[in-house]
């Protein structure tokens, strides 16, 4: 008997919100994939450009990398609405302006999942979680709740985004906590060469062919959710009901 349940499949419009380009692909992208693939519209909502992310790029010259690379990923999975919100990458704090911003984008895009990185403080036991992640995560949850108030940000109403309280769940990606899993035994292929499109990111990284190291981590991770789900590759995440 398998210790996650499977992730809900009645929904129709997803929004992923995540702090950096990358983090949809080191797993989540696979489930994307299946999901598009089904039919499901998903579209990606970037809160910074990841420009604090290659040590040998500067800022300036990075954000265009990273924003090209992100758009390439995101299309391999079948995802063509790719934004950015341009808050400061490393920087990132939780809090009310980032929710205003949150609840604007969950309004326009009016999803019933909202897709996110694992807010806890460790991914593993001992692997710290970066602050942009935890930050995005808390104000993504509180945020869920935000776009369906009208009282709450009254001035975004007057700019025309009525309340959306259609949001059913947040599923959070990578959590030491999952409480649930999706199949992606057909996509995983999809989900690794959607991550091997950051490489400007993954050649900083690592010394290692880029093929080779991304192969790997995606699917050990992957095989390693399959066996507590009972299928042969799964990606995992915590669900969160609205
Ligand atoms: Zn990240």
């Amino acid at each position: 008997m398998s210790e996650l349940l499977a992730m809900p499949e009645d929904w129709t419009r997803a929004l992923a919100i995540v702090a950096h380009p990358d983090d949809m692909e080191y797993g989540a992208a696979a489930a994307v994939a299946r999901w598009t693939g089904g039919g499901r519209e998903v579209s990606y909502l970037m809160v910074s450009r990841g420009e604090a992310g290659i040590d040998t790029m500067a800022p300036e010259e990075c954000a265009p990398v990273r924003d090209a690379e992100q758009r390439a990923s995101a299309a391999v999975v079948g995802v063509s609405s790719v934004e950015f919100l341009d808050h400061r990458d490393g920087v990132i704090e939780a809090g009310v302006a980032l929710r205003r911003d949150l609840a604007a984008a969950i309004r326009r895009h009016r999803p019933e999942l909202i897709i996110t990185l694992n807010r806890r403080e460790y991914f593993v036991p001992g692997h710290w979680n970066s602050a942009d992640h935890r930050a995005v995560g808390e104000s993504v949850l509180d945020a869920a709740t935000d776009a369906g108030n009208r009282w709450i940000f009254p001035e975004l109403a007057e700019d025309g985004l009525e309340p959306w309280g259609g949001v059913r769940w947040v599923a959070l990606a990578a959590s030491p906590e999952s409480t649930h899993a999706v199949d992606v035994t057909d996509t995983l292929e999809a989900g690794i060469a959607s991550l091997l499109e950051h490489r400007a990111y993954i050649s900083a990284l690592t010394d290692e062919d880029p093929e080779v190291y991304v192969r790997r981590f995606l699917t050990d991770f992957a095989a390693a959710s399959g066996e507590r789900f009972g299928v042969r590759y799964a990606t995992t995440f915590e669900l969160v009901n609205f």
